[in-house]
Order: structure tokens, then sequence, then C-alpha cells
């Protein structure tokens, strides 16, 4: 069941074992009208601690590699394929991402991104509906039907990787810089690195 802004899922029982292993339902963050919105796979420890996407590890990766590119966190819109904490950090089930897979849409329908970017295998296979090799393909964006509309969806690697691979980084960096200039390039909207 999700309230009345459709983005945000109150209660929730599809996923026996989601239901037994979370603590809480983490929503996603930042403006219902972001140009970008990031979309992770599901989520860990930290984020079933904190009720928020992406605040361990790979959040503080994330964070620095958006103010590298002359973004902040809160200016863009950050969610999971899959809102309930799989038991020990397991990749979700088929069934649990197809059980997830309307909150995804009801959230990118109503926030309208310019464009979404996927982080990591898991969410650019479940959205791309094709198998992904995220480091080959990061960066390239293709124009996919969500929800019914068109959206342009970016293949991204997931920013745990550069933890384990530093050659990662720049791939991940350079991944966001073209993800900001998309969606400067469709609103026009100025960086905080123009000014
Ligand atoms: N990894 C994810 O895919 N999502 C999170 O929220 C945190 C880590």
């Amino acid at each position: 069941m999700s309230n009345m802004d459709g983005l945000t899922v109150t209660e929730c029982r599809r996923c026996e074992a989601l239901c037994e292993s979370r603590s809480r339902i983490v929503n996603g963050v930042g403006p219902a009208d972001a140009d970008l919105l990031f979309v992770g796979e599901a989520p860990g420890a930290n984020e079933d601690e904190q009720g928020e996407p992406f605040v361990g590890r790979s959040g503080d990766v994330l964070d620095e590699t958006l103010r590298d590119v002359g973004l902040d966190r809160g200016d863009v819109r950050i969610t999971n394929c899959v809102r309930c904490r799989p038991p020990e950090n397991r990749d979700p089930h088929k069934e649990e991402l197809a059980n997830c897979r309307s909150y995804l849409e009801t959230e990118i329908e109503r926030v309208d991104p310019e464009l979404v970017v996927t982080l990591g295998k898991v969410p650019g296979e479940h959205l791309l509906e094709r198998d992904v090799a995220v480091t080959g393909e990061a960066g390239d964006v293709t124009d996919m039907t969500v929800a019914g509309r068109p959206q342009p969806v970016m293949v991204c690697v997931h920013p745990a990787a550069t933890l384990y691979d530093p050659s990662q980084k720049e791939t991940f960096r350079s991944t966001l810089e073209k993800a900001a200039e998309f969606t400067d390039g469709e609103s026009g909207q100025k960086r905080l690195g123009d000014f």
C-alpha cells in the first residue's frame, strides 16, 4: 500500500522472506520532481537501520562522486528496485523484484525524471529487461517505456564496485558526469560547477 504521493510505501507484505529480514520499508529520497533518478538494488544493513537508500559506504561514494561532477545528493532522487533488505544482503530474487516493480514504476511516473540511472547489474537488467554488462555499457542510454511512457535509462556501475576495484572509479565518475550533462542538455538546468 502506498500513500497519496505515490512515492511512499507504508505497508507491504508481498514478499514473505523480506518481511522477515527487514526492519522497515526503505522508500526513495530526494525531490519529487528531480531531473535525475538513481535506482539501486535493495537496502543493505545501514539503509535498513536508517530508513534511507545509500547511506553506507556505497552512499558515501555516491555522494562524493555527485559532488565531483557538480551535483548535490539533495538535488537528485535516489531509490531502489526492492524496498526491503534481503536476508544476508543476498541479491533480490526475481519474484521480489516483480513484487516491488509497481512501486518503482509509480515512483518513476510521479517523479517523471529526465533520466533514470541504474546503479549496478540488478537494476540495469531489471529496467532494461535484458542481460547488461555494466562496465562495458556504462553511460549508454536506452529509450525505454516505463509505466507506458518514454523514459531514457542510463547504465552505471554500482558505487560499491569502486571500493573493490579502483579502476571503476573513473567509470563511475564519468558516467555521473554524462548523466549531469544529459539533464543539463534536456532542461538547461545549471550545476554548481557552472557558478
Ligand atoms: N546498495 C544498493 O543497491 N542500495 C542501497 O540503498 C544501498 C546499497
